[in-house]
């Protein structure tokens, strides 16, 4: 299936009959448009709940002997709706009816969570007169839980041949044996991108609610642009950071085949979206910078010591005090005679105060200290690399702001600058930057 794309249509892109039918007709646009992988229905508004979350909730109510009638009439009432909005023959109330007799005999978690995509799977494949292909057939999964990429690829290469257009669950599959198995919450973003990757498709669009990703947070910088072109690399340096419209894990079986991903935006179909593409030879952004991202809350412990460059394994023995307490590391900052230890609040989780002891016992620092309430902002572009004064501008901005920067690290691939400031400075520090790069719409592209 060769130059065919898949299409992943997120929850709230198939929240009701209205929504289904902006999804058939962006779908019957283009004959490409192959493999359709939906989610379960979303939000159709702020108080509106995830069908997801509904039957997370029904497992949680069944596992404790209690009554989960009303939270499945709800779940219910949505599908029957879409169905009849849809005009559909599909026999939904018999699967519903199926679905609510296995969670009361004590069906799993992941069973349970899953017939929310099942079900979409099902009414968006007789919409579009397609063929349904239960995802428990070509997703693999061990009965551990854990993915397996190469019996999947097989079993997709194998069944998908040939098989015209097709509408694939997203979020679940199952284990040798047909127990059901789930991706991690948001998870159809990841069977979207395996299916891309075992089709060979030459393109894997993911259709949500917005129009792809923002050079910043809007909720901080008042309609930011949206970065056109970002690659895998930067949008790693970015997600990583909390940009929540793609799961993280949903790059990773494409970037492999080099497939781009293309986020789009079901209630704006003809605006472009971002496009997430491999490194090699790609413009950097007009604003040099792609995008701005951070987060707060985080701690530092900074250790001093004279001449710890010269001791052998010192590095090796603070790492491991943060390890034998199950703390994971953001950063490690270092000058000659010191080294900071940067670690999220939640990950410290209380821990600060042993840690500190054991650093002093272990390496006998000349000093240990710690500072909160430190938090993280990465700037991230490609274009960097190429361009003088990237780091002047971004500080002057700062500066202007009399933001005082308590850190700052470059990344090797000088893909981007990371900076440690205050928690209360961070909004303002990435509307300055923002501003500085992208003030008056001005595009700059000097010294490329
Ligand atoms: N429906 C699942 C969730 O809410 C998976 C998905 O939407 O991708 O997490």
């Amino acid at each position: 299936m060769k130059g065919s794309i898949v299409a992943k249509f997120g929850g709230s892109s198939l929240a009701d009959g209205q929504q289904f039918q902006k999804v058939k007709k962006i779908i019957l646009e283009k004959e490409e448009r192959r493999v359709i992988v939906p989610s379960a229905p979303g939000k159709r508004h702020n108080k509106d709940h995830k069908v997801t979350d509904l039957l997370y909730m029904c497992h949680q109510l069944a596992s404790h002997l209690l009554s989960f009638d009303e939270v499945f009439q709800i779940l219910e009432e949505r599908y029957l709706e879409i169905a009849r909005d849809l005009n559909l023959k599909v026999p939904i109330s018999e699967a519903l009816k199926n679905i609510k007799e296995n969670i009361s005999k004590g069906a799993t978690r992941d069973y349970c969570a899953s017939r929310g995509e099942y079900l979409n799977g099902l009414i968006l494949a007789d919409y579009l007169n397609a063929k349904f292909m239960d995802a428990s057939e070509i997703i693999r999964f061990h009965p551990n839980g854990q993915f397996l990429p190469k019996e999947t690829e097989e079993l997709v290469k194998k069944r998908m041949q040939n098989a015209g257009r097709v509408v694939v669950p997203g979020f679940y599959g199952a284990d040798e044996e047909g127990n059901i198995k789930t991706f991690s919450r948001g998870g159809s973003d990841v069977t979207g991108s395996i299916l891309a990757q075992g089709i060979e498709a030459s393109l894997y669009e993911n259709w949500t609610d917005v129009s792809g990703f923002l050079m910043a947070d809007p909720k901080i910088v008042k309609n930011p642009r949206t970065i056109k072109e970002i690659t895998y690399k930067e949008l790693r340096e970015l997600s990583y950071m909390g940009a929540p419209v793609l799961h993280e894990e949903a790059i990773f079986p494409v970037r492999g085949l080099g497939i781009p991903i293309q986020i789009r935006n079901t209630n704006a179909p003809e605006e472009e979206g971002t496009l997430i593409v491999e490194d090699l030879h790609r413009e950097p952004s007009p604003y040099i910078i792609t995008g701005l991202a951070g987060k707060k809350d985080f701690t530092v412990i900074t250790v001093e010591k004279t001449q710890m460059n010269g001791e052998k394994g010192f590095l090796r023995k603070l790492v491991s005090v943060f390890e034998a307490n199950e703390v994971t590391i953001e950063h490690t900052p270092s000058s000659i005679d010191s080294v900071s230890v940067i670690v999220s609040e939640k990950e410290m989780n209380g821990k600060l105060s042993k840690i500190m002891e054991e650093i002093r016992i272990y390496l006998n620092p000349d000093q240990v200290s710690a500072q909160g309430k430190l938090a993280l902002l990465a700037v991230v572009g490609r274009g960097m690399i190429a361009t003088k004064g990237v780091s002047a501008r971004v500080f002057t901005a700062l500066y202007q702001r009399g933001i005082n920067i308590r850190m700052i690290s470059q990344g090797a691939s000088e893909l981007n600058i990371l900076i440690g400031l205050e928690n209360d400075d961070f909004e303002s520090a990435i509307e300055a930057i923002y501003e500085a790069f992208t003030e008056k719409g001005e595009e700059t592209h000097e010294n490329l």
